[in-house]
């Protein structure tokens, strides 16, 4: 059953007044999905918000955000882990990550296939790296309106979670975030054990643009 789930809200497109107004209502955290658009947003706003980064990220990108981001959702390969740790280094920081897990039919989505992520854990590398945390997986779904392959998807980002994390993760607490569900299909990803949610528009009204 569900426990507690964490709400990111997707800021991404809209106006840092809205960024401030959500945090006047008691929400910390906010997730981007463009470099610069997190950038520029992070030197206007001054209040304690949490940043999370949940788009797909260049290595070379990486420094922009690393001296404060909280969270990055979207590491697909072993080399983008790397560079953030290292420029995560550079601030003295710890960032916490999460892998990004393609369950989706779309090819499009980013993420390592599901059945890939022995490639990256098995070998014992990123247990070296001190200054990120692999503190769990993210995953969407396709866009459908079909509930049940929605929900067949999110399942198998569950059951992916449980078994990395005990063949990797026994004794490791803080492994313990699946990142899964946005405004259509956040109710779905917490039945089948979300615990972070990425809500954009149902937070802020739909985005005036398409396909994003
Ligand atoms: C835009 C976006 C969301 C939020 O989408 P909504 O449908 O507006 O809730 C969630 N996750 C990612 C990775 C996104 O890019």
């Amino acid at each position: 059953m569900p426990g507690e789930v964490k709400i990111v809200a997707v800021s991404k497109t809209k106006p840092v007044s809205d960024i401030q107004q959500a945090f006047q209502c008691g929400q910390v955290i906010f997730g981007e999905n463009k470099v610069q658009e997190l950038d520029e947003k992070h030197q206007q706003v001054h209040e304690p918000v949490e940043w999370h980064f949940i788009g797909h990220l260049q290595r070379n990108k990486v420094k922009y955000m690393a001296g404060y981001v909280s969270c990055i959702h979207s590491v697909d390969s072993l080399k983008l882990l790397k560079a953030i740790n290292k420029e995560a280094s550079k601030h003295d920081r710890c960032i916490d990550c999460l892998l990004q897990v393609h369950i989706a039919k779309e090819e499009s989505k980013f993420g390592f296939p599901v059945n890939s992520l022995d490639q990256v854990l098995a070998g014992n590398e990123w247990l070296e790296l001190k200054n990120t945390r692999v503190v769990g997986l993210m995953g969407m779904a396709t866009y459908t309106s079909d509930e049940e392959v929605v929900r067949g998807e999110f399942r198998s980002l569950k059951k992916c979670f449980d078994e990395i994390k005990d063949k990797y993760f026994k004794n490791i607490s803080y492994f313990s975030e699946i990142s899964m569900g946005m405004s259509g299909d956040y109710q779905v990803a917490i039945e089948e054990g979300a615990t972070m949610v990425r809500i954009g528009s149902k937070i802020f009204g739909e985005r005036n643009y398409k396909n994003k």
